[in-house]
């Protein structure tokens, strides 16, 4: 092990009153901005913009060229959080300072050749490209020795901090579980040990049952606003068969996933009237080497705006020093979002 440099090294910090980490990556002040700030995003209509550094056949930082790609691109992210060559070293000072160095990798997924497009203005069939793209990166990363998690997400809008209008996302390989991934692995795990049943299967068959929540649906995944949503416009979308992860998925299934994601993102656009923000991911099994039977593979859809394109909530005051606080309920975002799109 080496000694720890904390202005270069990424690393993970413990917060001993929460018991929950950080992940600090002091080295990644550098990168670019191309997003708006403070705006309600409208659609871009440049299919190609000769700035962008996700464009094919472009520049991007440290001199490297995209290729010409036609469908989907992955490239390990110039500015990434996580690096394969971080030294190894840990520290703990009486329980008071408690950090160890965190080794990974960062990679770069550009949906789609065209600079214009998102989720929501995509064909399915170019969605399930992406959602192939997705499968093939968590298979790759996750079988490296050392990575015990993947983290397949995509920043949508300046207001999310997206850097750039180009429809892409990431994924971040990590040596440890982060915290929300590790939160979820024990709440399923004791769950699936006591029912015998995952927990998200259980859950999904009484939302079925209630049908109070349910945005929409099809053959493979439902999509739905989570009881316990925080964000207002949250979104849980949960796989009809009890997979931990899109590796297992069928083609069938692949295509299914696709299909909802459309679904999801074209009524978030209707219902607010523009390119609208959030982030979205998926949580699937670690990649420890173990089955995990009692992971159930979803992905979390969390959209900032409130009640209009311009309205964004804050989680401030008592939310940062209390607990997170919602105005609507799930249940009427759910029907607004319902019908955001004929049935
Ligand atoms: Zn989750």
């Amino acid at each position: 092990m080496s000694s720890p440099d904390f202005s270069t090294d990424p690393h993970r910090r413990l917060n001993p009153l929460t018991r929950e980490w950080v992940l600090v990556s002091p080295h990644r002040s550098q990168r670019p901005w191309q997003g708006q700030v403070e705006t309600a995003a409208a659609p871009v209509e440049l299919e190609y913009d000769p700035a962008c550094y996700l464009c094919p056949g472009n520049a991007r930082a440290g001199g490297v060229t995209n290729p010409a790609y036609a469908g989907t691109f992955v490239f390990t992210n110039d500015f990434a959080a996580l690096k394969p060559e971080t030294p190894d070293w840990a520290i703990n000072e009486e329980s008071l300072f408690v950090a160890t160095s965190e080794a990974g990798q960062c990679r770069v997924i550009c949906f789609s050749p065209r600079h214009d497009l998102t989720l929501a203005r995509m064909d399915v069939a170019d969605i399930g490209r992406v959602v192939r793209a997705w499968t093939e990166q968590y298979v790759e990363l996750g079988a490296l020795p050392g990575i015990r998690s993947v983290q397949i997400f995509e920043n949508r809008g300046a207001m999310m901090g997206c850097s750039n209008p180009h429809p892409h996302g990431q994924v971040w390989a990590n040596q440890t579980l982060p915290t929300e991934l590790a939160k979820e692995v024990l709440s399923q795990g004791e769950y699936y040990r006591a029912h015998g049943a995952t927990l998200l299967g259980d859950y999904l068959r009484l939302e079925l049952r209630k049908a109070e929540r349910i945005v929409c649906a099809n053959h493979h995944f439902v999509a739905l606003v989570p009881f316990w949503a925080v964000w207002p416009f949250e979104v849980l979308v949960v796989s009809r068969r009890a997979v931990s992860g899109l590796d297992q998925l069928t083609a069938e299934e692949q295509a299914g996933l696709a299909a909802i994601l459309k679904q999801i993102t074209v009524r978030y656009d209707q219902l607010f009237r523009t390119s609208f923000p959030y982030t979205m991911g998926f949580h699937q099994r670690p990649t420890d080497g173990a089955e995990h039977p009692s992971f159930h593979l979803h992905a979390h859809f969390y959209p900032p705006l409130l009640r209009s394109a311009t309205v964004k909530k804050f989680m401030v005051g008592y939310e940062m020093l209390g607990m997170p606080q919602r105005d609507i309920t799930p249940e009427a975002a759910a029907g607004m979002l319902r019908d955001a799109l004929p049935a």
